[in-house]
């Protein structure tokens, strides 16, 4: 907790002092000294109107957004160098309602949606390097997709979609960092803890190449994507901030030769089938594809999750996407970010700190992967060369048998639909979790039940994407201006 005795005003440096409290936020004019206990200097405090925790697509829209508006003092505090978040990976936009968002959790309709999705659209269009790779109008093979889906009771959904690239990645954010006039960017400042005061105002301390850092603000705008749902949730708490669990999506990264899956992704890019078990009468659904792309590693504290990406210029010989499995927590444990934590630890153990990966070819047969074996040509194993070097092992030494069950039985499906997908050389790679399921309780300015305290983005459970965390900044944005300002 920061205690201030001293305010220097920053023209003048002239010192006088003040009881904190009294200060009037709507003059932020000035810097703030803090002494400790009558010691020598410590530290400057800068004062915002509005302090947006987390660089990402949500953290940058909303900061568009507040310029638009006309509010100043705005800061984005981000703990890496370079303020990007989630943009520096692959970016496939979809811009479709039914994906990357959740119209209740946003307290939107359709038509809301597909509105502000078109503002995120017109920002992104007018990059010189993202292109359109899924063109749905009158598309007569998407409808004869959805058909053979259908057959085989999946659900199949195309929506429009973009992709830049992640060699493109840079471009992206110096591109969106252009748009920003007003804001200060606070990199490689990590925060630590969030105090509210007497007179609401919030202190956020940080830390900056290991010295403390303090800055006080009017409204705090947590935006820390999946990687900082863990930490956001425990400052939050602290606070009082209400929160529940929704479910949390685990499963596994397939790739395989693309000759396999062209067919489809040259059609939609990056295409989403939905099943529903018969066994568990489960949810598991297809997820960020990447025709020509590699397998990539996410880092977290204590443990690495797999995804994906493809580059727009140099592409593999094979294509990857997620199948994940929605799982539900009820009685008496539902914190479903424990379990996935659980479920990652246990990966990270058995893989000797890497993900695991199998060929389908020794799954069938109920054996682990090895070393000896991964690339054996009279298994066929040659067809698919990994793009990632994971630990050859067995995936369902990891993962309950729930989600074997459920995925096994969806990717049986999926091979009548494509066929192919099951070839022996094809590579299961696990785990691959989405931590959004921390879910904040906000209205519909996604402010939450302590003033002042506002949330978007993935690591609060208000997206799934770049354009759902995008859109989840803009309204929190829009509902900041109109509470506070
Ligand atoms: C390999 C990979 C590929 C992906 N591909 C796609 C794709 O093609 N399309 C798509 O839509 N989505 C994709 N995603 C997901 C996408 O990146 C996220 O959905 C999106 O970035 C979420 O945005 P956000 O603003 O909520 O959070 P993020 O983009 O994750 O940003 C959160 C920021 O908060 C910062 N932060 C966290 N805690 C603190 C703290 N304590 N102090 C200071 N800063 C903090 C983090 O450093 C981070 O920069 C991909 C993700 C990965 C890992």
């Amino acid at each position: 907790m920061c205690d201030f005795q001293e305010v220097v005003d920053a023209g003048s440096r002239k010192t006088f002092f003040v009881n904190y409290g009294i200060i009037d936020l709507k003059q932020l004019n000035f810097k703030i000294m803090w002494y400790k206990s009558g010691q020598e200097f410590k530290r400057f405090m800068d004062a915002y109107h509005a302090l947006i925790i987390g660089s990402g697509p949500a953290g940058l829209f909303a900061a568009m957004q507040l310029e638009r508006l006309g509010l100043d003092r705005i800061a984005i505090i981000d703990r890496h160098p370079y303020p990007a978040g989630g943009l520096l990976n692959d970016g496939k936009l979809n811009f479709d309602y039914r994906v990357g968002i959740d119209l209740d959790e946003l307290q939107i309709d359709r038509d809301s949606a597909q509105r502000l999705m078109e503002e995120i659209r017109q920002v992104f269009i007018h990059f010189p390097k993202c292109k359109q790779v899924t063109f749905v109008d009158k598309n007569k093979t998407i409808e004869a997709l959805g058909n053979i889906a259908k057959e085989h009771d999946a659900q199949f959904i195309a929506p429009e979609q973009w992709h830049w690239g992640t060699d493109n990645g840079k471009a992206v954010v110096d591109y969106l960092r252009n748009h920003l006039k007003k804001t200060e960017l606070l990199l490689g400042t990590a925060v630590t803890s969030i105090v509210k005061h007497d007179d609401n105002t919030y202190h956020v301390s940080c830390s900056h190449h290991r010295k403390k850092v303090c800055y006080a603000t009017k409204v705090v705008l947590a935006a820390p994507g999946r990687s900082g749902a863990y930490w956001f949730r425990d400052v939050a708490t602290k606070l009082h901030v209400r929160h529940n669990f929704g479910p949390i999506d685990v499963g596994i990264r397939l790739e395989l030769n693309r000759k396999y899956y062209d067919a489809v992704t040259d059609i939609v890019y990056d295409p989403k089938f939905i099943f529903r078990t018969a066994r568990h009468g489960d949810r598991v659904r297809t997820f960020c594809t990447n025709p020509g792309g590699r397998v990539r590693v996410e880092n977290y504290d204590n443990f690495k999750l797999v995804n994906g990406d493809a580059l727009s210029g140099r592409k593999t010989e094979n294509t990857n996407f997620a199948l994940i499995n929605t799982i539900f927590l009820t009685e008496p444990f539902s914190d479903t970010t424990e379990f996935g934590h659980m479920i990652a630890k246990q990966f990270f153990l058995l893989g000797g700190g890497r993900p695991i990966v199998q060929r389908v070819g020794d799954f069938r047969e109920g054996r682990r992967s090895s070393s000896s074996t991964f690339n054996s040509a009279t298994r066929h194993f040659g067809l698919c060369k990994a793009t990632y070097h994971a630990t050859p092992g067995d995936i369902t030494l990891g993962l309950p048998a729930r989600i074997i069950d459920n995925l096994w039985e969806s990717l049986k499906k999926l091979d009548k639909i494509v066929p192919g997908i099951l070839h022996p050389s094809t590579l299961l790679y696990a785990p691959e979790i989405k931590f959004f399921d921390t879910h904040f309780i906000t209205n519909e300015n996604l402010e939450t039940n302590v003033k002042g305290i506002f949330v978007a983005g993935d690591g609060t459970g208000k997206s799934r994407g770049i354009v759902g965390a995008g859109i989840s900044g803009i309204i929190a944005a829009r509902g900041i201006y109109k509470k506070y300002f």
